[in-house]
């Protein structure tokens, strides 16, 4: 079975958590695209052209340590603003997408560019601060003296980047299913995307 789910929406909306427990219910195989940017910012922290950086992308750089620091994902928003950049990437994620067995991709363009004919797309939204306070949850584990405020200052500012950029913007697809986890618990949310998922199946079977 081919079936693409694209799940797309702002940093720290849910979306990666509902793609992998999505992605677990169905058995479908997952893809968080925004490694791929963190995997150029981090070659370009190591020196490298951001362009030279995607066009050399390895599965592997992927999987490297400190991919989820704030410095990465704000390096990481402005090499996504390059269209070449872009551009070689495009072909991982389609090929992923179009995998036997059905796949789940999240990230901020795949409804609109990667997988426009994709059999379902969810937009996942919450409000500002609920995005922040869930980030700085996560990060000031690590890093204590960060503040709430300095999250969502940071949030902003990559919101912005990936909202107003030219190429593949942040934007709800037209037929895309949105989906605002403000109010939702984690369970909630999920039960959500499943249901439009299997209601989506169902309808492919008719
Ligand atoms: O989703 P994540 O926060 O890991 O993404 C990091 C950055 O990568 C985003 O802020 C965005 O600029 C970029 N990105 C993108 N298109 C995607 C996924 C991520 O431009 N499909």
């Amino acid at each position: 079975m081919i079936f693409t789910v694209a799940i797309d929406g702002p940093a720290a909306a849910g979306k990666g958590t509902i793609a992998k427990a999505v992605a677990d219910h169905f058995g479908f195989a997952y893809l968080d695209t925004g490694l791929l940017y963190r995997g150029v910012a981090k070659k370009v922290l190591d020196g490298m052209e951001p362009i030279d950086a995607a066009r050399a992308l390895i599965p592997q750089d992927m999987e490297r340590q400190g991919l989820r620091t704030a410095k990465v994902g704000q390096l990481a928003s402005k090499v996504a603003a390059m269209p070449p950049v872009r551009a070689a990437l495009i072909k991982f994620q389609q090929d992923f997408a179009r995998r036997e067995g059905g796949t789940v991709l999240d990230g901020r363009d795949i409804g609109t560019v990667i997988c426009p004919d994709a059999e379902i797309k969810l937009y996942v939204v919450a409000s500002d601060e609920v995005r922040a306070h869930r980030r700085w949850l996560e990060l000031s584990e690590r890093n204590p003296d960060l503040t709430e405020a300095e999250v969502l200052q940071e949030l902003r500012a990559r919101d912005a980047r990936d909202t107003e950029r030219a190429t593949a913007p942040m934007k709800p697809a037209a037929d895309a299913l949105l989906l605002d986890t403000s109010d939702l618990t984690i369970e909630a949310a999920v039960k959500t995307a499943v249901e439009a998922i299997e209601n989506r199946i169902g309808q492919g079977r008719a």
